[in-house]
């Protein structure tokens, strides 16, 4: 039996808010084509048929749709998707979620996502300040009002979400307003996204892309060469966020109240149970078969870079592009470790984490501080003695 999952983006990097930090539109900029526009029905159904060719009875799998901003490509999309997945008559499991910025959500979406089970994560930057200076409408106006009636529409229909807060460096320095954020929206499930510097494609472009389009990944968010507008988080302050809400989270845990707060979901995990929830928290790469609305498949959201190409869904099933040589690649790819891991205590663990945040969560420019260290060596212990003590009490 396995699980599969798979990143599709429907709508390419097209998306309806123009944030001032989105890594896709960075990334799609030095593409040889920036989008792909909107899936077509063709090419849907036969990435569909290519992916079933590898899945077996009893087999899990999760489709999650992402961009750019998923729901441009329209409610018929999808309902041509899950009908054609449905109608396979397979004994296995699927799994959908659904990332939105959540401008397009309404009634008739809800009433297809509770149906059928969609997962969201929604995203929403903890407050009107931080929240409208980043995440802005094409008329360049902030969205923190649109964006908290989705969410109070997803409660409404009793629709599963999380949400998806970009952490930049001036957020992280206020993590009582995070706080506040979370206890004030009743939130259950919350995931905080690194804000990252941009990638090196982009930094080589050699000029100014425009970050205007898609919406905040489950895994980054990033902005432009040369920006210094305090978004970008730096790995003290990283520490500092998560020492400080791991308090605030404590005291709920005593009174019998788990909020899912991911990195801390993360560590538990992997940290108690070895279990790895988190790409790269053990320091590996893993194939996340991001596919493009033509089908063009990448290895990981960050690098979904032409150079990066590791297939096209259309012509080969998973199995062939897990095997091509690019993927390989890209999975096998050894760096060098920075030199503050060789006598860190977590580098078995660990392995200098994910490569693509390195900068904001472990090692500083100077490489003299680890934020992820930092959090480990002071909150691990706490955080895991939590854990045992309220679920031990739970099974009494
Ligand atoms: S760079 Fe590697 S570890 Fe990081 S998210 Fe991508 S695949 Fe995962
Ligand atoms: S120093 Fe940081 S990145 Fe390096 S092994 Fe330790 S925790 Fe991981």
């Amino acid at each position: 039996m396995k699980h599969l999952n798979l990143l599709i983006k429907p709508a390419s990097s097209l998306c309806n808010m123009r944030c001032r930090y989105c890594f896709y539109s960075g990334i799609s900029a030095v593409r040889e084509t920036a989008s792909y526009g909107i899936m077509s029905g063709e090419i849907t159904d036969k990435i569909i048929n290519n992916v079933f060719k590898d899945i077996n009875d009893k087999d899990e799998i999760t489709f999650a749709f992402q961009g750019g901003e998923p729901a441009l490509a329209g409610l018929s999309w999808y309902r041509h998707f899950v009908e054609n997945v449905a109608s396979r008559k397979r004994d296995i499991t699927v799994h959908y979620a659904f990332q939105t910025n959540g401008l397009l959500i309404d009634e008739s979406w809800c009433d297809f996502f509770r149906a059928h089970n969609f997962l969201i994560g929604l995203s929403i930057d903890a407050s009107p300040r931080f929240h409208d200076r980043n995440r802005i409408s094409t008329a360049g106006e902030g969205t923190w009002q649109a964006c908290l009636r989705s969410k109070h529409l997803l409660d409404k229909y009793q629709v599963e979400y999380n949400i998806l807060c970009v952490l930049t460096n001036d957020l992280a320095k206020e993590p009582d307003k995070a706080w506040r954020f979370i206890q004030n929206e009743r939130i259950r499930y919350i995931q905080f996204i690194p804000c990252l510097d941009p990638p090196e494609e982009q930094a080589n472009a050699g000029r100014e892309v425009s970050n205007h389009r898609g919406v905040a990944n489950q895994r980054g968010a990033a902005l432009g060469p040369g920006d210094d507008s305090g978004n970008i988080l730096r790995p003290v302050q990283f520490a500092k966020f998560y020492s400080r809400l791991l308090y605030w989270w404590t005291r709920e845990m005593e009174k019998g109240n788990y909020i899912s707060i991911k990195f801390f979901d993360d560590v538990v995990h992997y940290f108690c149970r070895g279990i790895p929830t988190a790409c790269g928290i053990n320091g590996q790469c893993h194939n996340q078969y991001v596919v493009e609305a033509d089908g063009s498949v990448y290895p990981c959201d960050f690098y979904a870079f032409d150079r990066y190409k590791t297939g096209n869904l259309t012509e080969s099933t998973l199995r062939e592009i897990f095997d091509a040589e690019q993927t390989q690649n890209f999975l096998n790819e050894k760096l060098e470790l920075p030199k503050i891991c060789e006598k860190c205590d977590f580098n078995t663990a660990c392995r200098g984490g994910c490569k693509r945040m390195r900068n904001v969560m472990y090692i500083g420019a100077n490489e003299v501080v680890c934020g992820y260290r930092s959090f480990l060596e002071k909150c691990l212990g706490p955080l895991e003695n939590t854990v045992q003590r309220v679920f031990q009490e739970g099974t009494q």
